[in-house]
């Protein structure tokens, strides 16, 4: 089917959401673009923003995925509505749960390509982690999603998809006819997981858009936080388009480490990107900026550092979430140890920052931060061409 509807530049992205088979994917678009595909598909303007409300309802309220139950609309128009279109998540290949409760789901998408999902749960909340890209154009020397080479974007159905079968998994769509479940599982969305969400911001927006919603899945931008390694021209437009909390991928207090562990550095070096930073809209105590700091030893864990970059976030409203290494095979580097990490923090929070120590989630399961990647894809890279990208 062709899309004609009246070109804007939502319309405009709706090809690429095209499923094979020619249905379009409900899943994903946004309610603008739901509603040119509708009437591109043939149901009367005056009526489509109505069917726009009632499908989204069924989608993302109760988690419907056939037209056939969506017993408020007429029978041809449900019959209308599953010529023309599909509700159609990524499948879920494996689930492994960890001992501590950390859910880590393979999940397929078109093409046969692999991304991982993971849940954590914590105590009155629940993080559900997303992937953004299959693999990474970027190589952070640390990270074991960096050695596996870029192989696609993931479309914004496929980035919503995972908050739904993560939903699925958990049981938490409300019984029909029930009162709306408020117990949220997933209360928190990280865009943590494979990939740079930065180089996919369009498919990235288009999704947050769908989730923070305020019908459905309903997160709100609070919940949200995208974390990116660097990409300063984007900084400004997550903020004006999206408007979710932001982390960033700090990791090293001068550009000769931070070159080394996040190459991008080298295009956006940490002034350029402090400055970025310092513009970022709605900065305020509420809606800090996280700096993820990974932890290794004898590389960026002196007090040296600590001061560093104390010094350097001055003024920025911070918290610093320093991450103990996670090990994957192969990767050049070890964590610091706990003493180290210890003292590194003490001097963060004695300059008036909270620095937390994220306590590696899943690691049995190699769910934890930084150990993404997916099976399929694995191994592209070498050790030594992983210690060369690290400078070693
Ligand atoms: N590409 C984005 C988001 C995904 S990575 C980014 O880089 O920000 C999520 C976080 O895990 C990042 O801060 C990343 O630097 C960190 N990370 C990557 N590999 C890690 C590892 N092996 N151990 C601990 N943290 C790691
Ligand atoms: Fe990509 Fe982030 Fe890993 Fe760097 S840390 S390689 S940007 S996923």
């Amino acid at each position: 089917m062709t899309v004609t509807a009246p070109i804007t530049q939502d319309v405009l992205t709706l090809p690429r959401k095209l499923p094979t088979g020619g249905k379009i994917n409900i899943v994903g678009l946004t309610r603008d673009q739901l509603h040119a595909a509708l009437i591109a598909a043939g149901t009367e303007e005056r009526q489509a923003k109505m069917r726009v409300g009632q499908v989204w309802q069924w989608v993302y309220h109760w988690g419907l995925r056939d037209f056939a139950g969506m017993t408020n609309l007429a029978k041809d128009y449900r019959a209308f509505l599953a010529e023309h279109f599909t509700i159609e998540l990524p499948e879920v290949v494996t689930r492994q749960i960890s001992a501590d409760g950390t859910r880590k789901y393979l999940v397929r998408i078109a093409g046969g390509h692999e991304v991982e999902t993971v849940y954590i749960p914590e105590e009155g909340r629940g993080t559900l982690c997303v992937s953004s890209q299959v693999g990474c154009t970027l190589t952070c020397s640390f990270c074991h999603t960096g050695t596996q080479k870029l192989v696609r974007n993931l479309t914004a159905g496929e980035i919503v998809g995972q908050l739904m079968l993560a939903r699925d998994d958990l049981g938490e769509w409300p019984e029909r006819g029930a009162p709306k479940d408020e117990t949220r599982l997933v209360s928190n969305l990280v865009l943590m997981g494979m990939g740079e969400p930065l180089y996919n911001f369009e498919n990235v927006r288009d999704a947050m858009k769908v989730v923070m919603d305020g019908e459905g899945l309903t997160l709100s931008r609070r919940r949200i936080t995208l974390s990116t390694s660097g990409v300063v021209p984007e900084i400004a437009r997550t903020a004006e388009e999206i408007g979710c909390l932001l982390a960033v991928s700090f990791h090293a207090t001068t550009d000769e480490v931070r070159d080394r562990l996040v190459p991008i550095n080298k295009r956006w070096n940490i002034k350029t990107l402090l400055d970025a930073l310092r513009d970022y809209p709605r900065l305020s105590n509420s809606e800090r900026i996280t700096f993820e700091y990974v932890m290794l030893r004898g590389v960026n864990d002196s007090d040296a550092d600590a001061k560093r970059l104390v010094k350097l976030i001055a003024g920025i409203p911070a918290k610093i979430n320093l991450i103990p290494f996670n090990e994957w095979p192969g990767a050049p580097y070890q964590r610091s140890e706990p003493e180290r990490i210890a003292a590194f923090a003490d001097i963060i929070y004695k300059a008036g920052y909270a620095s937390p120590i994220r306590t590696p989630r899943g690691e049995d399961i190699m769910a934890a931060c930084g150990q993404l990647k997916s099976a399929t894809e694995r191994s592209r890279k070498s050790r030594a061409e992983i210690a060369a990208e690290a400078g070693l």
